[in-house]
């Protein structure tokens, strides 16, 4: 009989290890807590690596032609001078692939066209406490329910909960085109704009504000207020907020880093395993190659326990580190002192490291 797993979270990372099993011949059924695709939600850079692993799921030309390419980038003072650029050329010489950014929808939308029908139930969310009788009936049970995982919960306790980074983030899109990111840094605050696809421009502004607050005046008012002396394109985009439009919502990450991504027959990926704040732009691409690795390393090894021990020793100490940089990129931005030091730190690492292929 074929092998088979139950995949709690039909999202980025849960979508894509179906993918990737049910093309190895593995029966997968995904359970997701949602009745339909969300309607909305933010625009996602992915990077040449995240491509990479959607190509060996079959999704990357629909992924590349859906997109909008990233062309160019940088890091702005509020007065629009450069603090440093994102080395957008040196990476595709490096990987012969630029960023492509992508609406969350819209890459849900092309990885269950991928997965194909019959393997995912809507409106199903799995509780922590099934987690037993799943092991039993499955060779593998992969937790891919996102931020505030049921199974993780379960697994590890709530020590390992998402907690609030202190980071509040704002975010919408307007009309337009563009190819070029910016991020603003200033004392405390940053405003940041994207490509998306569809003629929209993705716009987010990030600052240090109490967890789950709401501004008496209107966000928009607020953000006007912050950034409104700011240089013209980030007015630019201020001046076409429409208030309705405009979302806020506080940014989390993990409360500690996992001690295992894996426990009994059960694996976790993606923001389950490694919860990180958007800072690098990077956490679906972590969760597509979370998929992706854990899928291939089931087909590969001789057992189960011994696939989730590879998956485990590859992804933890790699997806670790970067949820370190992302909470060290996070406390950057909110600096309100000493932010000429801050810029040229951010120089020099965007210099060394440059972007991620
Ligand atoms: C503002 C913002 C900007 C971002 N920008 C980027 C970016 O540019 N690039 C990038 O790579 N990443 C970015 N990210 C991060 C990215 O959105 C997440 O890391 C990514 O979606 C994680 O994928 P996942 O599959 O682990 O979880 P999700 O995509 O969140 O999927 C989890 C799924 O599990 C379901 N679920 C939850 N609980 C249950 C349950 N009990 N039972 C069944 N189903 C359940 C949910 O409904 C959901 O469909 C950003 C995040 C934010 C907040």
């Amino acid at each position: 009989m074929e092998p088979s797993a139950a995949i709690v979270g039909g999202g980025v990372g849960g979508l894509a290890a179906a993918i990737a099993l049910r093309a190895g011949g593995w029966r997968v059924d995904v359970r997701e807590r949602a009745t339909a695709l969300p309607a909305g939600g933010t625009a996602l850079a992915l990077w040449p690596f995240a491509l990479r692993a959607l190509d060996t799921l079959g999704a990357g030309a629909a992924v590349r032609s859906l997109g909008r390419p990233q062309t160019g980038g940088a890091f702005l003072r509020p007065d629009g001078r450069r603090i440093a650029p994102i080395d957008i050329a040196g990476l595709e010489r490096r990987t012969g692939d630029t960023v492509h950014v992508l609406s969350r929808p819209a890459l849900l939308r092309v990885l269950r066209e991928t997965l194909g029908p019959g393997a995912v139930r809507l409106g199903a969310p799995v509780e922590g406490a099934e987690l037993p009788a799943l092991e039993r009936e499955y060779d593998v049970v992969i937790a891919a329910d996102g931020i505030n995982s049921r199974i993780r919960a379960a697994l590890f306790g709530t020590g390992y909960r998402a907690v609030y980074s202190g980071t509040t983030g704002w975010r919408g899109t307007v009309a337009g085109d563009t190819g070029t990111v910016t991020e603003t840094w200033g004392e405390g605050r940053r405003f940041g704009v994207t490509p998306q696809e569809g003629g929209r421009i993705n716009w987010f502004a990030g600052a240090a504000a109490p967890e789950g607050a709401r501004a008496a005046e209107g966000e928009v008012a607020v953000l006007r207020a912050w950034f409104g002396h700011w240089h013209a394109g980030v007015r630019d985009i201020l001046d076409r907020l429409v208030e309705a439009e405009v979302l806020r919502h506080g940014l989390y990450h993990l409360a500690a880093p996992l001690p295992s991504y894996v426990l009994g027959r059960t694996a976790l990926i993606g923001d389950a395993a490694h919860a990180m704040t958007p800072d690098l732009g990077r956490g679906a691409c972590e969760a597509l190659v979370d998929g992706v690795e854990l899928a291939a390393a089931l087909r590969a090894a001789p057992d189960v326990p011994a696939a989730l021990r590879a998956y485990d020793a590859r992804r933890r100490p790699y997806t670790r580190r970067m949820a370190r940089i992302a909470r060290v990129m996070s406390r950057m931005a909110r600096m309100r002192h000493c932010t000429g030091a801050r810029n040229a730190v951010l120089r020099a690492a965007l210099a060394v490291g440059g972007p991620p292929g």
